[in-house]
Parts: C-alpha cells; structure tokens; sequence
C-alpha cells in the first residue's frame, strides 16, 4: 500500500507550485489505490496563520483533491516532538546553544549548510555543564542543536535513500553541522516534525521538490537515530515562469485564489499544471 502526503506550512496562499506538489503526491497515491494524506506543517508561530491553514484547505477541495483519514495539524501535537526531543536528549545528543543570529554569522567565514544557513561553528557544545546550566538558570533563550559527530557515531554504516528513478542514494548528514532540532521561537524544527510525522503516518512514499532532496540525508540521519522505518523518496522538479525562473509566493498572480477569482475552472488549472515547465 503507498501513502504519500502533502504537507504546506499555511505562510500563504497556495500558489501554482504548491498545487503541481500536491497533484503529484495525490496521483502516486491514487493511480495504485493508496492512500493520500494531508498535513498542515504551521508550527513555526511567526510566520504561520490560521487564516491561511483555512485557506489551503479550500483550495486543495476546489482544485479536486481528496486526503483520506484525519488533518493532521502539527501545532495541536507539540507534545509529541518534545517527546521526541528528549529521547534524543536522554541519550545526550543534543545541546542548548544561546548564539544569536549575528553571533553565527559573524564567526561563519565557514561553508554553508545544504539549506543555505551558515555552518555552525559549534561554540556552544564547548561549554561546561555548569555554563549551560547558569545561561539557563540566567533565562538566556536557547536553542537545541543536534550533536552531528555523536550523533553519526550512534549510525554504524553510511545512510542510504531510495529515490525514484534513480535507486539508492548516500547520505551526508554531516554537511549540516550541529543542525537546530528545537528553535528559540519554534518548539520544534521542521526536520523533526516531517520525520516524525512521516514515520507516525505511516507514509511510505515521501514526495517534495527537488528543492529539499538534500535534506534527505538529514531525514535518513534521524530516522535511524530514532528507529523510524525509511520511506522511499521522489523529488519533483520545481514549477518555473516562462523566462525559467523559479515560481515564488510573491508572484501573486500565481496563487489557486487568484486563478480563480480571474475566472479559472478547476479543470483549467489542472490543464495548466499539467503543461508547465519543471527544473
Ligand atoms: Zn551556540
């Protein structure tokens, strides 16, 4: 049985982008009679909105798509990523690290990360128990940083993923550093959520834009951390305009709402994703 998802984190009004996404993981599902689910990712409270969650939903049921069993809204389950959290903090792979942005920046010469944030130079593991203990004690905010070389230590061999079409791919987790699992302004990070929520959903077929197939290697890293079974993977290409730039939010043109309200049919938007271009 395949289950896929779609999960969009409700920043905005889906656009263009979002609904060849969705298209494409609803179709895997149903072409094979599997299941199709539905997950609204909005954990992060600055940027997420109801109005915008409410929204999603609409559109998703004017463009035809159907999820099977419950919503699954992260923000109603922090309790189970901070479950989560402390299993990896009982077995000392985290770390409460207070640097600012700035702080990070300013001692980022460094590479970047696959997802583009400056590697992490690693100050706060150096600290004492006691310094950590006497920052908190202080109410200094913290974050939660994955220990990556204790963590690779607990994974014996090198981390694969299957991808589509091109078989079993390996995985460099340690390309993001001490990776933030918990933020100072977010309970949780959106790599654990989507782990965890794939691996509690029983989602077996993992479908997202190119755009995060990198992370994959991250994924694969706390699946094996915290016994969750591997889902296969199929990275889509990403939507572009016709001069082959990348679709964004703030093409607003863009947007399903905005197709509609110029008088578009569901069909003619569906016609439409099925011709555009994908990189
Ligand atoms: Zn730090």
């Amino acid at each position: 049985m395949i289950v896929t998802r779609f999960a969009p984190s409700p920043t905005g009004y889906l656009h263009l982008g979002h609904a060849f996404s969705a298209l494409f993981a609803w179709r895997r599902a149903r072409e094979v009679g599997g299941r199709f689910l539905l997950r609204l990712e909005d954990i992060d409270p600055t940027r997420c909105r109801p109005e915008y969650a409410a929204a999603i939903l609409e559109d998703l049921a004017w463009l035809g798509l159907d999820w099977d069993g419950e919503l699954r809204i992260q923000s109603q389950h922090l309790a189970d990523y901070r479950a989560a959290l402390d299993q990896l903090a009982a077995r000392d792979l985290l770390f409460p690290c207070f640097c600012t942005r700035a702080d990070i920046q300013r001692s980022a010469a460094a590479p970047h990360t696959p997802d583009g944030s400056p590697l992490y130079p690693g100050t706060c593991r150096k600290l004492t128990a006691t310094e950590r203990a006497a920052r908190i004690a202080a109410g200094i905010p913290h974050a939660q940083r994955l220990d990556m070389q204790r963590a690779l230590a607990c994974v014996s061999t090198r981390l694969t993923f299957e991808e589509d079409a091109e078989g079993s791919l390996s995985c460099y987790p340690e390309r993001f550093g001490d990776v933030v699992l918990a933020r100072k302004d977010a309970p949780a990070s959106y790599h654990l959520c989507v782990t965890h929520d794939d691996a509690l959903q029983g989602v077996t077929l993992v479908t997202r834009g190119a755009d995060l197939k990198r992370a994959t290697d991250l994924h694969r890293l706390l699946q094996s951390l915290m016994h969750w079974p591997a889902p296969r993977y199929a990275h889509h290409g990403l939507l572009t305009d016709d001069t082959g730039r990348r679709l964004a939010k703030r093409d607003s043109a863009a947007t399903l709402r905005g197709l509609r309200e110029a008088g578009q049919t569901p069909e003619q938007v569906r016609a439409l994703i099925a011709a555009v271009r994908t990189n």
